[in-house]
């Protein structure tokens, strides 16, 4: 039986796993939570780890890392949300185990000591995010030496729902509450992946964590709208063949591969239905109404240092509006203010 380890257990990603856990008959050995006492104690009472821990309590930071370095687990489900979850990913990455990574922040802005410290310790990385997932996928045909063929990829294509603001323009987005930033129409996630899926910042920072995932550079990247979000991403290959990963939208089955790798499994996500479904659309992002995409490559050609304060001007805007202290519009802004700033 392989056991888990969960870093942030009560959130959208660490409630997903446990379901996808209890169903592939995994046991769950250590899990850390921040808030949401209520459901902590739900959890272990159901799932009874031999460690379990509130990272908000005093010293609960150096329990935290000691639980991503020291658990023993087969596998660390890195669901952490923010930058918060640097730290403890830079200690799974020693372990010489599994992490399924799910937290994107620490790729953002310190991708490639993650990848490094992975890389010494022998420590493997798959992806959770469900594009990162699909273009893992759709690379996973390693050669006999066991190298994957980079050399053959044309482009990666990330895909993105467009969020709950798609076909906007910014007229209409002047003053929109938090409250409809946080109303995304295919997924059901986090408050800080919420607001950066409406400003379109959540596929800025998943262009960076392509980049170090997949070691490849950002002109190599591209981003179409595919409001469905059914093909979850796509690989371009030197002969103009396009392989993609599909599957109905459902968390579960991004965060199941990262378990079973490389085995598939039967899971708890509803087939597709093609017939019912019709047809799938695309269109180009819309750069004048979603700044936030361009910023991200930006900060990608420019190096790790943007990238760090691209990173953090975004976590601190989303906070700001969040709050009710900045406007909807003003997060662009603000990030390219922050990057202006720390450049000169
Ligand atoms: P969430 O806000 O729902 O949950 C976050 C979890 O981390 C909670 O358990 C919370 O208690 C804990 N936490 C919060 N602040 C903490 C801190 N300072 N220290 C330690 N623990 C803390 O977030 P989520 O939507 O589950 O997202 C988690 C990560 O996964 C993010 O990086 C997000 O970008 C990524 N992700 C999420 C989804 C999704 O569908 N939710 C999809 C792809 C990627
Ligand atoms: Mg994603």
């Amino acid at each position: 039986m392989k056991t888990l380890t969960i870093l942030g257990s009560t959130g959208s990603i660490g409630t997903q796993t446990l379901e996808v856990a209890a169903s592939l008959g995994y046991k769950v050995i250590a899990m850390t939570a921040h808030s949401n006492l209520e459901l902590f104690e739900e959890q272990k009472n159901k799932f009874t780890p031999e460690t379990a821990i509130l990272s908000s309590e005093p010293g609960g930071e150096d329990k935290l890392i000691d639980i991503a370095k020291n658990s023993g687990a087969d596998i660390i489900v890195t669901a952490i949300s923010g930058t918060a979850g640097l730290a403890p990913t830079l200690a799974a990455c020693e372990t010489g185990k599994r992490i399924a990574l799910a937290n994107k922040e620490p790729l953002v802005c310190a991708g490639e000591q993650v990848m490094q410290t992975a890389r010494k310790y022998g420590t493997e990385i798959i992806p959770v995010d469900s594009e990162h997932s699909a273009i893992f996928q759709c690379i996973e045909n390693k050669k006999a030496d066991g190298t994957r063929p980079p050399h053959q990829i044309n482009k990666l294509i990330l895909t993105a729902s467009g969020g709950p603001f798609r076909g906007k323009n910014r007229k209409e987005l002047k003053n929109i509450t938090p409250e409809e930033a946080l109303r995304h129409p295919n997924w059901s996630m986090g408050k800080k992946i919420s607001i950066d899926s409406a400003t379109m910042m959540n596929k800025g920072l998943e262009l960076i964590e392509a980049m170090h995932l997949f070691s490849i550079p950002p002109d190599k990247i591209e981003v179409v709208i595919h409001p469905e979000s059914i093909i979850h991403s796509m690989v371009e290959y030197a002969d103009a063949s396009v392989i993609a990963q599909l599957s109905t939208p459902d968390m579960r089955l991004p965060i199941q591969y990262a378990l079973t790798y490389p085995e598939r499994q039967t899971s708890l996500t509803k087939p597709i239905n093609f017939a019912e479904l019709g047809k799938l659309t695309f269109e180009k992002p819309d750069p004048d109404t979603f700044p936030c995409l361009e910023l991200a490559y930006r900060a990608a050609k420019q190096g790790p240092k943007t990238c760090r304060i691209l990173n953090e001007a975004n976590e601190e805007a989303v906070e700001l509006f969040l709050s009710g202290k900045i406007k909807f519009l003003e997060i662009p802004k603000y990030i390219e203010d922050r990057m202006h700033k720390c450049l000169l």
